[in-house]
């Protein structure tokens, strides 16, 4: 909520790198039902920041999905591609305050680093002090020096991160010039001031980077809650790279009503025999963030 407006408003940031699948759903769904169950707004931003990663295509798809399984969303959706004009501002105040330093070490020079538990590499630190004469930048990167940051998490409980041991100074802007990830949803919720942030535990990793991030920016931290993983038979979280196969636009109830059971909501069986509205009339009657689980989970062969 947030503590002067009373206004809960939440949102689903999907990448559109291929279509929905059942673990991007199970995080549209948790974040809709715990907006709407707080009489709450609920956007949508398409995060086609990275854009060699991102088609159009896949955005439509998406899009299309998500009006077949019945979410109404506020506005109009957001579309990171066309906000390189906020990030850049936002990169230019942490010039100004010194957060940020020219990195202009490659790929190749780093890959001896340490690597963060998420498989990047941490970086050493090689330009913190100034680019050695004759380097150019490449990069930007955000000093993170000793920070330790601690949040409540509504699902996964209390989360401490040591940003030194676990990111580093991480990347805000990239070599190829893109903006990272991280400094894009940092931008994109405090100007859209969501109050509470519902999305896959797999970005729990992200989110101590995010809130040092917004207090280096002096932007509120939203609340979290971090929705379990959906893996297949195999223990991999569902993604395009693992394959996972789109929602059936065709049979959408089959898969919302799925993603409700993975949430440990207990659907009762006939609800996935009837139409998008009864499913959405009993899950908005009965949703209750306390019985989602920790995760990680596996999902059958149908819709993984
Ligand atoms: N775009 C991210 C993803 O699809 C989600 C980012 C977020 O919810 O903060 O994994």
């Amino acid at each position: 909520m947030n503590p002067r407006t009373g206004i809960y408003r939440g949102r689903f940031a999907p990448s559109p790198t291929g279509p929905l699948h059942f673990g991007s759903l199970v995080a549209a769904m948790g974040s809709y039902l715990e907006a709407r169950s707080h009489g709450g707004e609920w956007l949508l931003r398409i995060e086609d920041v990275d854009a060699p990663r991102c088609s159009p295509a896949a955005a439509d798809s998406i899009l299309r999905t998500l009006a077949a399984c019945g979410f109404e969303w506020d506005g109009e959706p957001l579309w990171q591609s066309r906000r390189s004009e906020a990030y850049a501002a936002a990169l230019e105040r942490l010039k100004d305050a010194g957060t940020v330093f020219p990195c202009a070490c490659t790929r190749r020079e780093l890959a001896d680093s340490a690597l963060a538990p998420d498989g990047a590499a941490i970086y050493p630190g090689t330009c913190r002090a100034g680019l050695a004469p004759g380097r150019e930048a490449r990069a930007w990167r955000l000093r993170v020096g000793q920070a330790r940051i601690g949040f409540d998490d509504a699902v996964q409980g209390r989360i401490e991160s040591d940003l030194a041991a676990e990111a580093g100074d991480f990347v805000l802007r990239r070599a190829d010039g893109l903006f990272a990830y991280q400094l894009a949803v940092v931008v994109d919720d405090a100007d859209a001031a969501i109050t509470h942030v519902v999305r896959g535990a797999d970005l729990l990793l992200s989110t101590a980077r995010q809130i040092y991030l917004q207090q280096c920016l002096g932007v509120p931290t939203p609340a979290y809650a971090h929705l379990p993983v959906a893996v297949n038979a195999a223990g991999e979280k569902l993604s395009k790279q693992t394959l996972a196969v789109a929602i059936d636009n065709t049979r959408p109830v089959l898969a919302l009503h799925a993603a409700l059971d993975f949430l440990g909501q207990r659907p009762p069986a006939d609800l996935g025999r009837g139409t998008v509205a009864e499913l959405w009339a009993w899950a908005g009657a009965n949703w209750r963030l306390q019985q989602v689980p920790r995760g990680p989970a596996t999902v059958s062969a149908t819709v993984a």
